[in-house]
C-alpha cells in the first residue's frame, strides 16, 4: 500500500485527524489483505511525526529504525504484526516497500559490483602489493563468528619495514610503526552490516590515495604527512552474513550469539557495534537498547564486542588521530557530536567541526548537486544514539586525545536506502572521495603547513568592520591575503542553518602590508551578523586562515581575545582588541573578591594588544581581573599554579 506522499503531507498539515481516519480506512481495505497474504514479510515503512519528540515514542516501540528526518519522519523495517501496531497507534505512515525481499529481486539484479569478502581481501592485498612504499595491510582480528578478517590498510609514506606490503600480524606486535607520530586519520565503514555502500566508499578512498600518489600533489602531500588508516568493513561477520549480492538479510548487528543457543544471526542475536563504545554507553534506552533482540542492542557492557575494541585499540595505541570519519547509510546527513544528548561540542571545537563539515558539504554540493543536512543526531536523523563512535572519538579524553569524530549517512531512501543498486557506486564513492580530499587539504592547512595565523579578529566601528590579524611563515612565503564575508544568522543553539548568503570576496586587490595586518570592510550594514573568512595566499597555495564573526548591531569597544597561559605561574598575558585608542584600568581580585593588586593602567592601540600582568607574587588559586574604561567593563577568571 503506497499512500501518495503529497497527499500525506497536505493532510498532515491541514487536519491530522481526518488523515488518521483516512489511514484507518485504507487499512481496512488494504493492510488486512497484506496480513492475510504475506504474514512473514517485512516492510519498509515511513512513519510521519508531527513534532521532534514523537521520534522517541517510535524508538520506544522497539522497531528497527533505519533512518529518519528530524521532526518529519522515522523510517523503520517492520514485520506485519508491527505494521499493524503502527496502524493501531494511529501513526500516519507510508509503506515504502511492502516486501523487503523485492529490493533488487531477481528481475532487478544490480548488486554484483559490490565487494564481497573475497573480492575485498584480494583488492586490499593487491593495493598493498602494488604500492608497497605507501600501503600496508593489517589484520585487526576477527569477530565472534570468525567469518573473516577485519582488514585495516595503512596509507602513508615513510614505512621502513621490508615486508612485501602484506602483514598478518597485529600492528602493535610487528614493530613496523617506525616511531612515526604523524597526524592520523581514520576512515571506517560498515559498523552496520547492511550498509555495504560504506565499504565501497572507504575502499575507493584507499584506491584513490594509492593510485594518485604519484600524480596528484594534494594526495602526495597528505600521504607524505599523515597516516591514513582505512577500515572498509569493521563488522565483517555481520557484513558477510548480510551478503548484499546474494541474500540482503537486512542484518545490522554483529555475530554475537546473544541467547547462546549455538546459532548465530537468529533474530535475538547480535550487538549493535555502533552502540558499544564506552563513552556514555547505555546513557538511556532511546539512544540504545538493553534488549538483545532490539536492532540497537548495546551489548552486555561497554566494549564487550571485538569490533569496537579493534577501533579503540588502534586509536589508543597509536595516538595522534585528528579526525575519524565513520560512514553509514542511509539518509544524506553529516552528523557530529553529541549523540547522547541534544547538545554540541563547545568553544573552538564547535567552530572547527563546522569548518570541516561545511567545507566537505560544499564539496558534496558542487559535485552531487545538493548538500547533506548537517548537525548533531537530533537535527539530522531526529533521534539520539549513545555508545557510538563519534561520541567516543570526540568525548573520550583519558585513554587518548580527543579527535573530530563524525558520521556520514550516505544515499537516500529513493536510491534504495541500505541497498542502492550498484549503479550508484561510482557517483557515491566519487562524491565522498572529493569531500575527503577537501578534508585532507584542511588537515594539511591545519597540521602541516608552516603558516601560522596567530589571530583573526573583527570589530564593528562607525566606519565599518575593522579586521585585524597576524600571520607568519617560517620561509616568508606569504604573498598576501583575501577576505571573504557572508551573512549568517546568530544561532547560539548550533543549528547549521546559519548561512544566509555565500562567501563573497570583499577586498578588490590582494591585502598586503606589515604585521599585524588590517583591513576595513566599509560595505557593511547595521544590525547584521557577518562571518569573515581569511585566506592566506602564498607562492604555492591558498590556506584557510580562519573565521571571525562580527555583529554590527552593537559596537564592542573592547573585546577580550584570549587569556594565556592559563593556569599561569609568573606572567599572565591578556589579548585585547579595540576599535580605537583606549585607556583602561585593570584590577585583580582573589576568589573572595578582595582586590589584591594595585591598578594597572594601559593605553591600548587600535587593533590587537597584549597586556601583561605580573602574577609572580600570587599564591596558587583562582583569581579574576576586571578591565574598565569609559566605554566598557569586562572581566575574566584565571588560575595561578606554580
Ligand atoms: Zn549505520
Amino acid at each position: 500500500m503506497i499512500v501518495n506522499m503529497k497527499e500525506v503531507k497536505i493532510k498532515m498539515i491541514c487536519k491530522k485527524n481526518i488523515f488518521v481516519i483516512f489511514i484507518a480506512f485504507m487499512l481496512l481495505l488494504g493492510v488486512s489483505y497484506i496480513f492475510a497474504e504475506q504474514s512473514d514479510t517485512t516492510s519498509w515503512v515511513r512513519i510521519y511525526i508531527s513534532y521532534p519528540e514523537e521520534a522517541n515514542y517510535i524508538l520506544s516501540e522497539g522497531f528497527d529504525v533505519c533512518s529518519g528526518s528530524a521532526g518529519e519522519y522515522v523510517d523503520v523495517i517492520v514485520n506485519q504484526d508491527e505494521l499493524k501496531r503502527i496502524a493501531d497507534r494511529g501513526y500516519a505512515y507510508e509503506v515504502l516497500l511492502d516486501d523487503i525481499d523485492k529490493l533488487g529481486g531477481p528481475s532487478n539484479l544490480g548488486y554484483s559490483n559490490y565487494h564481497n569478502y573475497t573480492e575485498l581481501t584480494n583488492d586490499l592485498q593487491t593495493l598493498a602489493q602494488t604500492y608497497p612504499d605507501i600501503a600496508k595491510l593489517y589484520n585487526l582480528g576477527q569477530g565472534w563468528a570468525q567469518l573473516g578478517n577485519i582488514w585495516a590498510l595503512r596509507v602513508t609514506n615513510g614505512s621502513s619495514d621490508n615486508s612485501n606490503g602484506s602483514n598478518n600480524g597485529n600492528h602493535e606486535e610487528d614493530g613496523s610503526n617506525d616511531n612515526q607520530n604523524k597526524p592520523r586519520l581514520l576512515l571506517v565503514g560498515v559498523h552496520h552490516a547492511r550498509e555495504p555502500m560504506t565499504c565501497e566508499i572507504v575502499y575507493n578512498d584507499a584506491k584513490q590515495l594509492c593510485s594518485l600518489y604519484q600524480t596528484d600533489s594534494l594526495v602526495k602531500k597528505a600521504v607524505d604527512n599523515f597516516e591514513i588508516w582505512i577500515v572498509p568493513v569493521i563488522n565483517v561477520d555481520g557484513w558477510i552474513n548480510d551478503d548484499v549480492e546474494n541474500s540482503r538479510k537486512m542484518w545490522r548487528k554483529n555475530g554475537r550469539d546473544n541467547n547462546n543457543d549455538g546459532k548465530r544471526f537468529t533474530s535475538a542475536d547480535g550487538v549493535d557495534v555502533n552502540r558499544n563504545y564506552s563513552y556514555k554507553w547505555g546513557y538511556d534506552n532511546q539512544g540504545s537498547s538493553p534488549n538483545p533482540s532490539n536492532e540497537s542492542y548495546r551489548g552486555p557492557s561497554a566494549f564487550s564486542e571485538p569490533e569496537p575494541c579493534f577501533i579503540r585499540d588502534l586509536i589508543t595505541s597509536l595516538g595522534n588521530f585528528k579526525v575519524g570519519v565513520s560512514y553509514h547509510s542511509y539518509g544524506e546527513y553529516i552528523i557530529m557530536p553529541w549523540g547522547y544528548i541534544n547538545a554540541y561540542p563547545e568553544g573552538e571545537d564547535y567552530n572547527t567541526y563546522w569548518t570541516i563539515i561545511n567545507g566537505m558539504n560544499d564539496t558534496i554540493q558542487s559535485y552531487y548537486g545538493r548538500k547533506y543536512t548537517a548537525g548533531n543526531c537530533y537535527v539530522t536523523v531526529g533521534y539520539p544514539t549513545n555508545g557510538d563512535f563519534d561520541d567516543w572519538a570526540y568525548g573520550e579524553k583519558d585513554a587518548k586525545n580527543s579527535l573530530f569524530g563524525m558520521t556520514f549517512e550516505v544515499n537516500s531512501q529513493s536510491q534504495g536506502g541500505f541497498y542502492p543498486s550498484d549503479t550508484y557506486i561510482p557517483q557515491t564513492t566519487e562524491t565522498h572521495w572529493r569531500a575527503l580530499k577537501w578534508l585532507l587539504q584542511w588537515m594539511i592547512n591545519k597540521y602541516v603547513t608552516d603558516i601560522s595565523v596567530l589571530y583573526f579578529e573583527g570589530i564593528s566601528t562607525d566606519g565599518g568592520v575593522k579586521l585585524t590579524w597576524d600571520a607568519s611563515s617560517d620561509n616568508e612565503k606569504i604573498v598576501g591575503f583575501d577576505v571573504y564575508r557572508r551573512e549568517v544568522l546568530d544561532s547560539p543553539t548550533g543549528s547549521q542553518l546559519t548561512e544566509i548568503s555565500n562567501y563573497v570576496k570583499i577586498n578588490d586587490k590582494l591585502i598586503t602590508g606589515g604585521r599585524p595586518y588590517h583591513f576595513t570592510d566599509s560595505t557593511t550594514s547595521l544590525n547584521m551578523h557577518y562571518e569573515y573568512r581569511l585566506d592566506v595566499i602564498t607562492n604555492d597555495n591558498d590556506y584557510n586562515g580562519g573565521y571571525t564573526k562580527v555583529n554590527t548591531s552593537s559596537q564592542v569597544p573592547i573585546s577580550l581575545e584570549k587569556v594565556y597561559p592559563n593556569p599561569v605561574s609568573d606572567n599572565l598575558h591578556i589579548g585585547l582588541i579595540v576599535s580605537e585608542p583606549t585607556n583602561i584600568n585593570i584590577n585583580v581580585y582573589d576568589i573572595s573578591g578582595r582586590r589584591i593588586d594595585s591598578v594597572t593602567s594601559a593605553n591600548l592601540v587600535e587593533g590587537h594588544n597584549v597586556i601583561d600582568i605580573d602574577t609572580g607574587k600570587l599564591s596558587n588559586g583562582v583569581y579574576s581581573f576586571v578591565i574598565t574604561s569609559d566605554k566598557a567593563n569586562l572581566s575574566s577568571r584565571f588560575c595561578v599554579l606554580k
